[in-house]
């Protein structure tokens, strides 16, 4: 047994550094490359591996701590001799070079108490080295990107530009993932041509008359799957561009920095210095549904099934709703059923009551309360036995059932723990705010890392992981991430909501600017929506807002950037929004807490 320091290695032009956070502790036994302590400057965190391996039992330094290069952080109580310090892997902070930089530079190891001499400062970053006894590979990747989804080509793409070597591995035949090949693309080009086929029928009232619409799902998914093509297309070119390279095939990790591809019963190893794992999530599957190809999930609801017919929707959340909506428009009878009391569950209840009422009198029935405890497939239809609150079960035949309860993590599916990531029971992975997980060279984004599983949220929390991989010391601290459903109507809500805000006993006050004052929503003939903004009582500052009504998904944005940049009501009611818009509205809901509205006749408030 021999004792070593393991020492600070070059920082480049960096002195007396402040340690952030102090990631071991007396007794732990480390080995080379466990992160130790992370650093701080004024340009990027890093975190400063051991160089040594052994038992931890003395630490040289704590948080607050500063550090140059040659200052001891721990001791170890080490089998093996103490490693010579290695050429200086370091991300140089000053000049933050994203060409190779994984933000990490190497700790040196040396015999206790004399530190050794620092290691050379390193000409240009390099990534941690891989330990010795990893598998074989077969390629090689700075940085290897898990899953070509809106978290996947995002990092991929980003980190490009910042000049890493990027290979992106996808399974599917096309890039874009969930989103663009069987969620959001698909399914919001649905919406459109229900919404057209529904605006045609609601004109006949207001003297203009269409036929009954004649649809032909043949011509409608082909026109679905051009807009899908035309986006993934585009990914592949903008792939091509910046030089990342793409490998199809299913990917597992076989250790910390070694991937398995399989495509076509064929294998290739792929050695990475740093991974993002974007590999998403997928829909949830009822344990005791039977095999039949009347059960569909929302990939199999994109494709619109002939006759749709009797229409059941399992789960009236955010997906189930959007896919009745298409359904309705295309004639189907469409039932939803929902285990909740309310549908779109996590939404304000005054949110959703105009869809509610809308749908109710369209639809044939929604069950709120209501558990779907059997479904059995029969040669007339699917057979589903359902149970109300308070135990009375019924059953009824549908002709196609959407089941949309979800959707799971695939975090057990990519053999993290071989490399040593951390994968909570439901499959989620955690990651620190630059979305590391457990291990530091490997990050996660997107919906394998949590809620809310929306695109937007994946391709932000993936520009902040390929930036820190490229030793930029980027941070994900969205104060908002906007959630909107795309029915008719549309519901769009961010930040502070009224039901989380009585649930924490969060301080607020609410103004809302009904539809039906404005112009521009009665020139479309709609008035059931309505605008709400929620406001801290004491800075009048924005804290949450919601919007129901047409085009609410485009409008919601102004509330978030509200958000994100602490306007208040007054900032919102004096900036001029043209006239007329919807958007006008939000305008009209701050200045109704502002007392200076006109549009109508509100007591005064203040
Ligand atoms: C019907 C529907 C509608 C939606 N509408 C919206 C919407 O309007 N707005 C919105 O914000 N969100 C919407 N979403 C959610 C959105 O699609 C997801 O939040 C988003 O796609 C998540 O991106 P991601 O990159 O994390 O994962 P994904 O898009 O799931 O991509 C993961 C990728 O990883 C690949 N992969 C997984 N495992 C492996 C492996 N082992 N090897 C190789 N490749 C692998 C997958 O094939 C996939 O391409 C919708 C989802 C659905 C299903």
């Amino acid at each position: 047994m021999s004792r070593v320091d393991v020492v600070c290695p070059d920082l480049g032009d960096f002195k007396d550094i402040p340690i952030i956070d102090v990631l071991v502790k007396v007794g732990d036994s480390i080995e080379i490359d466990t992160p130790l302590v992370t650093l701080e400057t004024d340009k990027a965190t890093m975190d400063v591996p051991s160089s040594a391996a052994g038992t931890i039992v003395e630490l040289l330094v704590g948080k607050g701590s500063r550090v140059s290069k040659g200052t001891s952080l721990v001791r170890l109580e080490s089998a093996a001799a103490a490693t010579p310090p290695a050429p200086a892997p370091v991300q140089t902070p000053a000049q933050p070079q994203p060409a190779a930089a994984p933000a990490k530079p190497a700790a040196a190891a040396v015999p206790a108490p004399a530190p050794a001499p620092a290691p050379a400062p390193a000409a240009k970053p390099a990534a941690p080295a891989p330990a010795v006894d990893e598998p074989a590979a077969t390629r090689t990747a700075q940085l290897l990107v898990l899953g070509a989804g809106p978290g996947g080509y995002t990092a991929a793409f980003r980190a490009a530009d910042l000049g890493l070597k990027v290979t992106l591995v996808e399974r599917w035949s096309t890039l874009g993932g969930v989103c663009l090949n069987v969620g959001c693309i698909p399914s919001k080009a649905l919406l459109h041509a229900a919404r057209v086929i529904e605006e045609a029928h609601e004109m006949s009232t207001r003297g203009i008359v269409f036929g009954a619409p004649q649809v032909d799902l043949v011509k409608l998914r082909e026109w679905r799957s051009s807009v899908v093509r035309k986006l993934t297309g585009g990914l592949a070119a903008l792939a091509k561009q910046r030089k990342v390279e793409v490998v199809r095939g299913e990917a597992k990790f076989l250790s910390p920095h070694v991937i398995e591809v399989t495509a076509g019963g064929k294998s290739e190893t792929i050695r990475f210095e740093q991974c993002i794992i974007a590999a998403g999530s997928e829909s949830v599957r009822l344990p005791f549904l039977p095999q039949d190809p009347r059960i569909i999930d929302s990939t199999g609801a994109l494709e619109l099934p002939d006759n749709p017919g009797e229409f059941l929707v399992i789960g009236g959340g955010i997906i189930g709703l959007e896919m009745a909506c298409v359904f309705d428009a295309l004639g189907a009878r469409v039932s939803v059923v929902e285990l909740t009391p309310q549908l779109m569950p996590g939404c304000d209840p005054d949110l959703v009551r105009p869809l509610e009422k809308r749908i109710k009198s369209r639809y044939a029935e929604i069950l709120l309360n209501t558990r779907v405890v059997a479904v059995t497939a029969a040669a007339e239809g699917v057979q589903v036995t359902m149970e109300a609150q308070g135990g009375a079960r019924s059953a009824k035949r549908y002709d196609h059932v959407l089941v949309a309860v979800g959707r799971s993590p695939n975090g057990g599916r990519i053999a993290a723990d071989r490399a040593g990531v951390q994968v909570d029971k439901s499959g989620f992975i955690a990651t620190d705010k630059q979305m590391r997980t457990n291990v530091p060279h490997i990050f996660a984004v997107g919906d394998i890392v949590g809620q809310p599983m929306l695109a937007h949220k994946a391709t932000h929390e993936a520009k902040v992981a390929a930036e820190v991989t490229a030793g930029q010391k980027s941070y994900f601290d969205a104060r908002v991430i906007p959630s909107v459903a795309y029915t008719d109507p549309e519901i769009a809500w961010a930040g502070l909501t009224e039901t989380a805000a009585k649930a924490q006993n969060i301080e607020y006050e609410k103004s809302s600017f009904p539809w039906m004052a404005s112009g521009r929503s009665l020139s479309i003939a709609r008035d059931e929506g309505f605008t709400k903004l929620l406001f801290d009582p004491k800075t009048h500052r924005v804290l949450g807002g919601g919007i129901v009504g047409t085009s609410a998904g485009e409008l919601i944005s102004e509330v978030a950037l509200a958000i994100e940049t602490g306007a208040d009501a007054a900032d919102i009611g004096l900036t001029v929004h043209p006239h007329p818009t919807l958007s006008e509205t939000v305008a009209m809901a701050a200045e109704a807490f502002e007392g200076t509205l006109t549009d109508l006749y509100l007591p005064k408030k203040r």
